[in-house]
């Protein structure tokens, strides 16, 4: 089985071509952070721009690298939400134009279901798996009972972990998205300013980030009015500890109350060294039953791979769509 997968709900064109949800035998990523970095976030209508212009190469390139031919393949899969709707359009239409004029089934898949899927690259899954979902948009944690089967259990009230790295990050003056450079700069500083740690202490799965991102913004704006500059690496790493310290704590709560086989890490804020350490080290200690997984850097940022593996598991389902399908910007679980 020779999976075509299609990423287009943000600022990366991705084409992926995935053998028996399993083996990535392309994965092309065409990222348009320089585009938007002037701008200091996505701005909507420049990234539909670039997937217009990228998705048909990017098609072309999946199919090389992987040795592929159309006429080879089984099925499409496309993300169609959640993400900027003029962005997932651009991925739906080509998705759909592809499987109608190479007569391929379908698939729709979630983006977020994608990026839990993308675990399944380093090991396969087994259920019941809880999920730790960061990215730019999203922070949940999901029980899965079995394959293609979600429960939100927990979620943030307000802004998700990335959104906060990527404020703080501009209030930082480093380039958009701040949240790798904040990760580089926390290694090397102290937990100087000790920044609340929200709902830390309440009984429940949730979470909230924009206390924290105030909290920041309040403390550099009164030392600037004092006239004073405050350590660029101190500031990054008292954040960091804040927001590594809750995830990791509400996660390992949350697989006490829901125990499970495997515990995964997924989307964007995965790829931080910091939350990486401290969960590893978390969950050898407080649930050594427990298989944690967290993809490689690379498949934790929006790729298609992850989209033809969560397709996989739809496909094998038979959970396709029809032509009509739609894009669908607020999807949720
Ligand atoms: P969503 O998946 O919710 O639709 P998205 O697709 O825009 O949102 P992702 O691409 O999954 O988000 O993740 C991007 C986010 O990950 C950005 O906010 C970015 O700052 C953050 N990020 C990337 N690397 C790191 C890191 N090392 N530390 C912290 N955050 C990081
Ligand atoms: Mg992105
Ligand atoms: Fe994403």
């Amino acid at each position: 089985e020779l999976i075509l997968g299609i990423e287009s709900s943000c600022d990366e064109t991705s084409v992926a071509v995935v053998k028996d949800g399993k083996t990535i035998l392309s994965n092309i990523v065409a990222s348009q952070i320089k585009s938007h970095q002037r701008f200091g976030g996505v701005v909507p209508e420049v990234a539909s721009r670039h997937h217009v212009e990228q998705i048909t190469y990017c098609i072309e390139e999946a199919l090389q690298v992987a040795e592929v031919r159309k006429t080879d393949l089984t099925a499409v899969a496309v993300t169609y939400g959640p993400g900027l709707v003029g962005a997932l359009l651009i991925g739906v239409q080509a998705a759909k134009a592809f499987a109608w004029a190479n007569q391929l089934p379908l698939i729709p898949v979630n983006h977020m279901a994608g990026h839990i899927y993308a675990a399944c690259f380093e090991q396969d899954l087994q259920f019941p798996l809880l999920a730790l979902v960061v990215s730019g948009g999203h922070t949940e944690l999901v029980y899965m009972k079995e394959d293609a089967s979600y429960k939100v259990i927990g979620e943030t009230r307000d802004d998700a972990a990335g959104e906060a790295y990527d404020k703080v990050g501009r209030v930082m003056g480093l380039s958009y998205p701040g949240g790798k450079e904040i990760d580089r700069l926390a290694h090397l500083g102290e937990d100087r300013y000790q920044f609340p740690r929200a709902m830390l202490h309440e009984d429940n799965l949730d979470f909230s980030f924009s206390g924290l991102k105030s909290a920041f913004i309040n403390l550099d704006h009164n030392a600037k009015q004092r006239g004073e500059t405050l350590s660029q690496e101190d500031l990054a790493t008292s954040f960091q500890a804040s927001v590594v310290e809750v995830l990791v704590t509400k996660t390992i709560r949350a697989a006490k109350n829901y125990p499970v086989k495997q515990l995964v890490v997924a989307g964007g804020v995965a790829a931080n060294q910091g939350l990486r350490e401290m969960m590893q080290q978390k969950v050898e200690e407080q649930l050594p039953e427990t298989d944690l997984i967290i993809p490689s850097l690379r498949l934790c940022g929006d790729n298609a791979a992850m989209i033809a593996a969560a397709g996989h598991v739809e496909f094998a389902q038979n959970k396709l769509a029809s032509l009509g399908l739609n894009a669908c910007p607020s999807l949720s679980f």
